[in-house]
């Protein structure tokens, strides 16, 4: 099973993901958690991206092409895999495709995150990530049992660099300029399923997948 979820930064995909991840036994694949991985690493990948996405910018295409085709060939991904704010551009999801084309395979869904942006700078504003396992919480509704500490691995706490209000600004106007044409172009390919954000996303989904499993 082959899962793409898509929408605007800040909309539930993350802690969905993990969700998903954990019931059906395939792997998360977010990009944003393996570039700020390279960029605590210091790695030359991360010095190139680090300006780039302190700015709220989007990586170059290759880029992200690189990192797509390496990953999904890990073992890992045999049964599937969960792909959390990627592809991010028509671009993306044409080298998506070619890479899929290439291995035989295909997406089987695409769930669109619906939210309004005046929800989503609220929500990223009081983000706080854990360094450790990278799971999302939520200061105004779901807050860490303890303060600044994972409830998960004990793992602590940060705010992203880029969870700044001028930097989120400027994420969704890159959103909506090159990441919002891929709803057309997914619906196009009749693989598009809205979901409310705010609305128990999880088990919806949850739902469909199961449906689609039988
Ligand atoms: P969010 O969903 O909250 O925006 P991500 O972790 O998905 O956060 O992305 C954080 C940043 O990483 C983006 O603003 C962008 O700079 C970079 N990034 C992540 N994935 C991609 C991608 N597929 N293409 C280009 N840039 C990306
Ligand atoms: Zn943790």
């Amino acid at each position: 099973m082959r899962l793409i979820l898509l929408g605007p930064p800040g909309g539930g995909k993350g802690t969905v993901a993990k969700k998903l991840e954990e019931e059906f036994n395939i792997p998360v694949i977010s990009t944003g958690v393996i570039l700020r991985e390279e960029i605590e690493r210091k790695t030359r990948l991360g010095k190139k991206v680090q300006n780039i996405m302190s700015k709220g910018e989007l990586v170059p295409d290759e880029v992200i092409k690189e990192i797509m085709r390496e990953r999904i060939k890990l073992e890992d991904c045999k049964g599937g895999y969960i792909f959390d704010g990627l592809p991010r551009n028509i671009k993306q999801a044409e080298s998506l495709e070619k890479i899929n084309k290439e291995r035989n395979e295909h997406i089987d869904y695409v769930f669109y995150f619906e939210i309004p942006f005046a929800a989503v700078i609220e929500r990223l504003i009081n983000r706080r990530v854990c360094k450790k396992c990278n799971t999302n919480y939520n200061l105004l509704f779901n807050h860490p049992q303890k303060d600044n500490i994972c409830d998960i691995c004990g793992g602590e706490l940060y705010q992203r660099d880029d969870d700044k209000k001028e930097t989120i600004k400027n994420r969704l106007k890159v959103f909506t300029e090159q990441t919002l044409p891929l709803k057309k172009y997914y619906q196009e390919k009749n693989l598009l399923t809205m979901i409310d954000a705010n609305w128990n996303a999880f088990l919806k989904i949850k739902n469909i997948l199961k449906g689609l499993q039988k």
